[in-house]
């Protein structure tokens, strides 16, 4: 008998995926370019063996799959894709499906579906590492709906399930819609993680707390509103010892961080979609300045550190680190918004803070709340929903007061003070762009709206209008 479905590629997440595909019951063909990949695989399978299907050879691959065939793509994005698709295309018929699940920028997968390939494409944003992969991952899915239906089944099946039960996959929107959700996720993972690391850094600087102690503080979080795969994690990577030195691990890891582009990626597209996402952007930037070494010892060698000693509670802590990942979903969601506009993609924003509930890296308690706000209205800003509102309300001044003591003992928190930058912004009325326009007006005579409406676009400047 033939296999549902193919999956080329048999790295740590083809794998993975495979093994969890063949798991809920769906009988798998596997091709991987090195064919002793394919070998040992399908050899170390287990109890899995007898649903996976070896195959060497393309044609091969393609003949062990039942028609219309579907055949998910987990090689590295950009010109592997684009290779394994035009190596596909002779086998293929016009009705059988290809999946591209691997991080591919959203432009290519636009790209991809409007270049009319032979044969259908969805594309398919997948996380939750190698764990999720292989147990269940969050799964955003781009292209047509009746493309989605057909497979819909199988992925569903293997995806994370949230506490109702509910799948952790669905279907996005059009085209590139499912790499775009999948990229805003990790700038909101960027976001999540730098935060953590700043109050992680009042701690260990301004309050000499060990790595152990800043441990056990994350562990208490992790029981309240904080509640999240991320938070977790950070208790248990405080609370691990160095095997070599034992001392704290994370005391003997070199701060520079790496990034592989998707959070660069989120800032770049809001620059084009004019999307205030200032929060992902400064996690953004801390990670650029992170690798940025030797000019941060050369930096602290002339003007010496600035972080004093700070002293404030756990709990004024807990409440600005919720209020900057309110602020920062909010910002993240307003982006997928602005995007829906600007490609004319119907994104269903409740869903997608639903399909994050679970199986992805920034899954926490927080999103159920976030689903039932968005559900009430998707077309207001988060931090407007009542319930948004009063925890912001409240958790406000404990955020303005970690960000005030932190700038003044030199401690930088660049993700904690732009969220509530953006925040003072947004309940401003009045602002100052009043001084922009009259100074666009005044060098290049641009004009500028009145208060008044008086029909006079410029001011009295002299002669240059
Ligand atoms: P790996 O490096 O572990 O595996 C890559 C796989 O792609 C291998 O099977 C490799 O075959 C194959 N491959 C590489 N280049 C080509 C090519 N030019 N043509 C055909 N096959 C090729 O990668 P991952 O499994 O980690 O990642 C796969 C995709 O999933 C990437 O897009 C990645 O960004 C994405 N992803 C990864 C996550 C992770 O946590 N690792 C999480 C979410 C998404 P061979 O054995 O012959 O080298």
């Amino acid at each position: 008998s033939q296999a549902e479905i193919g999956l080329i590629g048999l790295g740590t997440m083809g794998a993975a995926l495979a093994l969890n595909i063949a798991e809920k019951g769906f009988p798998i063909a596997v091709w991987n370019r090195t064919t002793e990949v394919t070998r040992r695989f399908h050899a170390t399978a287990g109890d899995l063996a007898d649903r996976v299907v070896p195959t060497e050879t393309l044609e091969g691959l393609v003949k062990a799959i039942a028609k219309p065939r579907t055949i998910i793509l987990m090689v590295p994005a950009g010109q592997a894709v684009d290779d394994q698709l035009d190596a596909l295309t002779p086998y293929l018929d016009s009705d059988d499906l290809v999946i591209d699940a691997g991080n591919a920028d959203f432009h290519d997968t636009n790209r991809r579906s409007a270049a009319g390939l032979p044969f259908r494409f969805l594309g398919m944003g997948v996380s939750g590492g190698e764990e999720g992969a292989r147990h269940g991952p969050s799964i955003m899915a781009g292209g047509s709906a009746d493309d989605w239906d057909r497979i819909g089944n199988v992925l569903t099946a293997i995806s994370a399930k949230a506490e109702d039960g509910s799948p952790c996959a669905a279907r996005m929107g059009d085209a590139g819609a499912g790499h775009f959700v999948k990229m805003v996720h990790n700038g909101i993972e960027y976001a999540d993680m730098q935060m953590i690391a700043e109050v992680y850094g009042l701690m260990r600087d301004g309050m000499g707390k060990s790595a152990g102690d800043i441990s056990t503080v994350f562990d208490s979080w992790n029981a309240g509103p904080l509640q999240s795969y991320l938070i977790e994690i950070s208790a248990k990577v405080t609370a691990a010892n160095d095997p070599h030195s034992d001392k704290p691990m994370v005391d003997m890891i070199l701060d520079r961080a790496g990034q592989k582009g998707t959070g660069r990626w989120t800032a770049i597209e809001a620059q084009h979609l004019a999307a205030p996402i200032p929060v992902i952007e400064a996690a953004v930037m801390a990670r650029n300045v992170s690798a940025r070494l030797d000019e941060r010892q050369a930096g602290q060698a002339r003007f010496g550190a600035s972080a004093q000693a700070i002293d404030l509670p756990a709990e004024t802590l807990e409440q600005a680190l919720i209020a900057g990942k309110i602020l920062c979903y909010a910002q993240g969601f307003s982006m997928i918004d602005a995007a829906a506009k600007s490609f004319g993609w119907s994104l269903d924003l409740p869903g997608i803070a639903r399909v994050w509930r679970a199986g992805c890296i920034i899954r926490s308690a927080m999103l159920n709340d976030m689903a039932d706000a968005l559900a009430e209205d998707p077309a207001r800003n988060l931090v407007m929903a009542p319930y948004f509102a009063d925890l912001i309300e409240s958790a406000l001044p404990a955020l303005r007061q970690v960000v005030a003591s932190a700038i003044a003992a030199g401690h930088p928190l660049p993700a904690l003070a732009s969220g509530l930058m953006w925040f003072d912004m947004m309940r401003t009325a009045r602002g100052t762009a009043n001084m922009i326009q009259a100074q666009r007006d005044f060098f290049g005579a641009h004009g500028f709206e009145r208060l008044d409406g008086v029909d006079d676009k410029h001011g009295p400047w002299g002669a240059s209008h």
